[in-house]
């Protein structure tokens, strides 16, 4: 593999929450090599010469799913798994696109997708997968009508987020069985959901019992449980039985956001996914029934914001955009800058992000050995948070793996 050199820019640090002027970044075998002024580079190396731009990390979505190519969640499961495989390779060589070099998937993808990227048939991001989203019988998941009885949730398919599964044994085997897969967390339903037909926002799902064995397979294998939730109960009653990462979070209260910041949870706020359902659920077919959800969860989100930093809730940068919806994903960036400052906004989709995916000091930070997941922005993000927004507009180069992905440069 050759060697990469950027010059002639600055280096943002997030950690730091500062931008550094005179540093050059070396990239080799797809790590970065060194961080110096006036680096040398072995000969052959290419120089791309960032005339004043920003180098910074490669964002990190912690919260997506890529099986989710259209808003109609049964004809995603219901498509052959090949046309869902591609699909889905869109999807996230769409993401790639806007500036994200990591993608956490909360329920659909497989390893099938992992190794596409790996073996360079997808251009995207890196993927971290959790296998099927695993739910109740009526639970967030189950997308099933009342009268309709056809079992489970095809999750045989790739098209399909979730797995429906009931009592401590079958919970048990249901995550072993991701684990085997190559699941790096598990993901439970764990509250009611905006797009589920059946459960109320403030339903209680999985017995304790449950969720306990789910956490106690989980640690077994070294990885965590991540649980989708809104309510103060819910989000309490998880961190008590050892969930670690917290999605949503809408309706979360102070106390309970103390208590999930003591025991190290990260949570996972996902605004733009009720902002954009509240602008287009409608034309997408939805009801009254789940409109009324929405704007529960809708009206909750920047508070909740306010409530997790004051908290000292770790929260890592999420999306949750389903199907046509994603056209809204860089708007999550506008929708935190309500609350929460640029240096936070980007710590959230880098540094933090990788703690949630596993890979603390690998990925979402600029320094020697670090893995070359990098973009090139038109100014600095610290300063103007928009720079992230308009699809990858500002960002004229993507870098994963030391491979460059998205060039606009020459
Ligand atoms: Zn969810
Ligand atoms: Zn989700």
């Amino acid at each position: 593999m050759t060697s990469i050199l950027f010059t002639n820019g600055k280096v943002l640090d997030p950690e730091g929450g500062v931008t550094k002027s005179g540093l050059d970044v070396l990239v080799e075998n797809g790590r970065i090599k060194s961080v110096g002024s006036g680096l040398d580079a072995p000969s052959g190396t290419r120089r791309i010469d960032l005339a004043g731009r920003t180098l910074m990390p490669g964002l990190i979505d912690c919260h997506v799913h890529v099986v989710a190519e259209t808003l109609d969640l049964w004809a995603n499961i219901i498509a052959p798994t090949s046309l869902a495989a591609l699909r889905s390779a869109r999807v996230m060589e769409e993401a790639l696109q806007r500036g994200f070099t990591t993608l956490r998937d909360l329920g659909g993808a497989d390893i099938g997708l992992v190794r596409g990227v790996e073996e360079g048939l997808i251009g995207g991001p890196r993927l971290i997968i959790c296998g099927k989203g695993l739910t109740t019988t009526g639970g967030h998941a189950d997308l099933r009508r009342r009268t309709d009885d056809r079992p489970g949730m095809m999750s045989d398919r790739l098209g399909s987020m979730g797995y429906v599964v009931d009592g401590v044994d079958a919970c048990r085997a249901a995550a072993r069985e991701m684990i085997k897969g190559g699941a790096r967390f598990i993901k439970i339903m764990a509250n009611g959901g905006v797009s589920s037909p059946n459960d109320p926002i403030e339903s209680i799902q999985f017995s304790r019992e449950e969720i306990a064995a789910i956490v106690e397979e989980a640690e077994n294998a070294n990885i965590y449980v991540s649980a989708h939730l809104y309510t103060d109960r819910a989000i309490r009653r998880a961190v008590e039985l050892g969930v670690h990462s917290l999605e949503h979070c809408n309706l979360i209260e102070p106390e309970t956001a103390r208590m999930a910041a003591e025991k190290g949870c990260i949570a996972v706020p996902t605004l733009v996914a009720y902002e954009a359902l509240h602008l287009e659920g409608k034309r997408f077919g939805f009801g009254e029934t789940e409109f009324s959800k929405i704007d529960v969860v809708r009206n909750g989100g920047l508070r909740s914001l306010e409530i997790m930093r004051d908290a000292g809730l770790k929260m890592a940068f999420g999306s949750d955009l389903l199907g046509e919806l994603r056209k809204y994903h860089c708007m999550e960036f506008e929708l935190l800058a309500k609350v929460l400052t640029p240096a936070e906004i980007i710590r959230s989709a880098t540094v933090i992000g990788a703690e949630l995916c596993g890979y603390a000091g690998k990925l979402g930070v600029i320094t020697p050995d670090a893995l070359a997941d990098l973009i090139v922005v038109d100014g600095d993000p610290l300063e103007n948070i928009a720079l992230l927004q308009d699809d990858g507009a500002h960002i004229p180069l993507v870098m994963r793996d030391g491979l460059i992905l998205k060039d606009r440069l020459n």
